[in-house]
């Protein structure tokens, strides 16, 4: 038997959360079992665990997108007992048993050896929030979007996905602006390398079709009007990474960015990503984002108090990463 969070649902299809003791026979098929030492809250898990998103597939379920651990059976070529691993999304938390749980059983395919750089922990502390944060700066790289051609934006900045963004951005020489709706955390997101902070309320209402040209880039957690204010004010070819939609699913535009602009509007989807992908968005993480950071960034907190602390990422009061330790 083994300690998680399991999910269940009730007859009127309202979500139940506890942590239990759950049998290890009942662990899905895979050919690598992993004793999870630490995962960690994203604002996927904040819907699971909250039910307020159909984030759960299939019950009962084990939620946690990602974990990191040290293998303990394997019958995959590349991983051995004892190896240091780390997984994010593939649907784990989603539509199979997930990482806020003390053993995971998986597809070895899925998996990514832990990054010399980090303990188990800091992997966490980056989480999917992180590592999508590092595969958008990677796409505004291949698009040429480049420090030299004017400030860049990062919306949803006192949030996980955004202050992993804001320091990679800021590492690699751009004049990055954090836009958010708690002003009051100036002082977090200018020592993670915001330049300047935005109050989110300014993109909060409906966006003209083309305004003022401002930003040769940007990463959106949030979507809906914010997103489509940025868009508007997108210099000439510049390029927005679309992540999120803490603000709303819906994109009230208009062609006009992209038509009298060049405006590029690029997709980040982080679950299914293939491993070079992976790999390369870990070795930026590696080289790039400073464990002063991290720290700054993250809190700790055990598996009990998971559950808690999901309705208040829900609620938009959880500052940063919310690191798991599963035995504490
Ligand atoms: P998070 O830590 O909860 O951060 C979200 C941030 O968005 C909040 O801190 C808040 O920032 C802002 N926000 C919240 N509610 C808002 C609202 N109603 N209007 C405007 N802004 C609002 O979440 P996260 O883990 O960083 O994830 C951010 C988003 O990216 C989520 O939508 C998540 O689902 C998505 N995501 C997508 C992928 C992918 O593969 N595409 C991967 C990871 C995450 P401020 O207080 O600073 O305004």
């Amino acid at each position: 038997m083994f300690k998680a969070i399991l999910l269940t649902r009730t007859e009127d299809k309202a979500t139940q959360a506890a942590v239990t003791e759950v049998d290890e026979a009942d662990l899905p098929e895979g050919d690598v079992t992993v004793a999870v030492s630490h995962s960690t809250l994203n604002y996927k898990d904040g819907l699971a665990i909250t039910g307020k998103g159909p984030v759960v597939r299939s019950w009962p379920m084990i939620p946690g997108i990602d974990f990191a651990g040290t293998v303990t059976e394997s019958a995959h070529p590349d991983f051995k007992a004892g190896d240091a691993v780390v997984l994010n999304g593939w649907g784990i938390g989603e539509t199979r048993w997930g990482g806020l749980g003390a053993v995971a059983r998986v597809p070895g395919d899925w998996l990514v050896p832990l990054p010399a750089a980090f303990t188990p922990a800091q992997a966490m502390a980056i989480g999917t929030a992180g590592y999508t944060a590092a595969l958008a700066v990677l796409e505004l790289d291949r698009q040429g979007v480049t420090p030299d051609k004017g400030p860049v934006l990062v919306t949803g900045a006192s949030g996980g996905l955004g202050g992993v963004a804001i320091a990679l951005l800021a590492k690699r020489g751009f004049e990055v602006v954090a836009l958010t709706g708690r002003t009051q955390e100036e002082g977090y997101l200018k020592s993670l390398g915001a330049a300047a902070v935005m109050d989110r309320a300014e993109y909060a209402g409906p966006a003209k079709p083309l305004a003022k040209e401002r930003w040769a880039g940007a990463v959106d957690a949030v979507g809906s009007h914010t997103l489509a204010n940025v868009l508007s004010q997108v210099k000439y070819f510049g390029t927005v990474a679309a992540c999120g939609l803490a603000g709303g699913m819906d994109l009230p535009t208009s062609v006009a960015p992209f038509i009298l602009r060049g405006v590029k509007l690029c997709g980040i989807e982080s679950v299914y990503m293939p491993k070079p992908e992976r790999l390369a968005a870990y070795e930026l993480l590696a080289r790039d984002l400073d464990p002063n950071h991290l720290t700054a960034m993250t809190d700790e907190i055990g598996l009990s108090e998971a559950i808690p602390a999901a309705a208040r990422l829900m609620e938009g009061q959880v500052r940063g990463r919310l690191v798991v330790d599963i035995a504490r």
